[in-house]
């Protein structure tokens, strides 16, 4: 049996007194058995991440990003290897794959700008002589605690950044996806990055209570559900630390009577089935201005559905592959079942696929669903699988009010030809990532990633400019040079 380890101060460590299985969604088969960290590991990581850090953070930031730059180049040397870890363990297809991990490249290349980032802010002459700095310090030890859903991507979100500001990093994966990152962590140190920088812990809610109430880790970036993102907020303030949280969603797309609903659909099935709906940014309903666009982007919907093929993560052809376990199957159709009993029009069914030659594996296929009103349960809860669900509204204004009453508020797009109507959305929608005709508009490296109401906790935004700002602390340094015999004497008044 394949085993998965730690990787600390530089090497794998596959010794524990616990392992838990981690098993292949596409065939159901258990693949290898991953070291689970306990509090006595915790601890030496942190004592090893503390030490390391004391000379990293004297690294200059341009050889900092100079291991960044090799660092791309080498994950994608090794992007096929990546993707074919991630497929494994997670059961998305290759090409699904693929886009995490470009997109989690882009975040290695912004980190490899980091000196330019690092600048900091320069005022000459405050006052006579006087002249005013502020720049940005690393924190210390920091920490990731990330979702199954992107195992490449959300770590790459946090740790290129964090490092590449001069901080050390303790990741705590996933349980059920470890294996991209383990690799990943190679890969890095490969490029020159120094032991004990980076770090991956493997484990549980005890692994992550053990950082979070551990007083050298001076900050915790978590991506995952909202109720845990809610918990570790909460816990991360507790105990002092800075926190960013960002939680689970429920993603709405208006679609307007003139729309170009070709368009509209593709992108409906693209972004609501990809992944198998298991994406923070995926959407799940589309709320259709008028009962005429309704039932024409059903007909579109239902027609484009029949040739979505769901299956084995190595097959190339398949639109999608399995969820991510036995359990969250049952849930995903309980949701399905519970629509139907609250009233709901079923017009497309997963439930109950077969897929040839995987008997075993978590699959749900492509479902939509009428006539699903805001009180339904399915409505209220992520249901984070392949199901599109279709709510009718007579206005714009009503759809908006929909989306804003939402207790999520991560991404949201509009489809439509008008551009008063983009603009007012854009203006007046709660949410934190807008597309106009674009279904997924997660924002690129450069722009901050990040969630309004309860999918995100904490001020601060995940990658891009708002990562400087999370992983650095300010310090701001004013100072005059006197020209030698100028003697200013005492002042009593308050310096202006
Ligand atoms: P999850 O909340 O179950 O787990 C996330 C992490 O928290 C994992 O590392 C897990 O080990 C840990 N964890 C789980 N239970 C814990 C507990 N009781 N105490 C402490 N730690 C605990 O999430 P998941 O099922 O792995 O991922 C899917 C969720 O993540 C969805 O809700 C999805 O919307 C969300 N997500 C959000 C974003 C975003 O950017 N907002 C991105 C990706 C995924």
């Amino acid at each position: 049996m394949n085993i998965i380890g730690h990787y600390i101060n530089g090497r794998v460590v596959e010794t524990s007194e616990n392992f838990l299985d981690v098993d292949c969604p596409s065939t159901g088969a258990v693949e290898s058995k991953l070291a689970m960290a306990d509090r006595a590991l915790v601890d030496e990581v942190i004592t090893i991440a503390q030490r390391a850090q004391q000379d990293w953070r004297k690294t200059p930031p341009a050889k900092r990003a100079q291991i960044f730059a090799k660092f791309k180049v080498l994950v994608e040397d090794n992007a096929e290897k990546l993707c074919e870890l991630i497929g494994k363990e997670h059961g998305k297809i290759s090409h699904d794959a693929m886009g995490e991990l470009i997109r989690g490249i882009e975040n290695i290349e912004y980190a490899a700008g980091v000196p330019e980032l690092l600048k900091g802010e320069f005022s000459k002459d405050v006052a006579g002589q006087i002249d005013s700095w502020s720049q940005f310090e690393p924190l210390g030890v920091v920490v990731g605690i990330t979702p199954f859903n992107f195992p490449a991507m959300v770590p790459l979100w946090m740790y290129p950044m964090a490092i590449a500001c001069g901080n050390s990093f303790i990741l705590k994966p996933s349980e059920r996806v470890p294996s991209a990152q383990l690799f990943l962590a190679q890969l890095l140190q490969q490029a020159g990055l120094p032991d004990g920088v980076f770090n991956v812990i493997n484990g549980d809610k005890l692994v992550v209570d053990a950082l979070l109430e551990d007083p050298r880790v001076e900050a915790v970036s978590f991506v995952g559900s909202t109720p845990i993102a809610h918990y570790v907020y909460q816990e991360a303030a507790r105990y002092g630390k800075r926190c960013q949280a960002l939680g689970g969603a429920k993603n709405h797309a208006i679609v307007m009577p003139d729309a170009d609903l070709d368009n509209a659909v593709d992108q409906l099935i693209g972004a609501a089935f990809g992944s198998s709906g298991e994406r923070c940014m995926a959407l799940s309903v589309a709320v259709a201005v008028g009962d005429e666009v309704a039932d024409a982007m059903i007909a579109k919907l239902t027609e484009q559905m029949s040739s979505i093929k769901v299956g084995h993560y190595a097959e190339k052809e398949n639109s999608f592959g399995a969820v991510i376990s036995q359990e969250h199957k049952q849930r995903i159709e309980e949701h399905i079942t519970s629509s139907v009993e609250q009233g709901a029009r079923l017009v497309v069914d997963g439930r109950n696929i077969e897929v040839a030659g995987c008997q075993e594996g978590y699959y749900v296929g492509a479902t939509l669903i009428d006539n699903v009103t805001t009180e339904m349960t399915s409505y209220q809860a992520e249901i984070f699988g392949p199901v599109l669900q279709v709510i009718r509204v007579e206005s714009m204004d009503q759809a908006v009010q929909i989306i804003n009453d939402n207790l999520y508020g991560n991404g949201t797009c509009l489809f439509t030809r008008d551009g008063e109507a983009a603009r007012y959305f854009s203006d007046e929608i709660k949410v934190g990532m807008v597309g106009i005709n674009i279904p997924l508009p997660v924002p690129v490296a450069y722009h901050s990633f990040g969630g309004w109401k309860q999918s995100r906790f904490g001020d601060l935004c995940i990658y891009g400019p708002d990562a400087i700002r999370f992983y650095t602390d300010r310090k701001t340094i004013t100072q005059r040079w006197p020209s030698s015999g100028v003697r200013e004497g005492i002042k009593y008044s308050f310096p202006s």
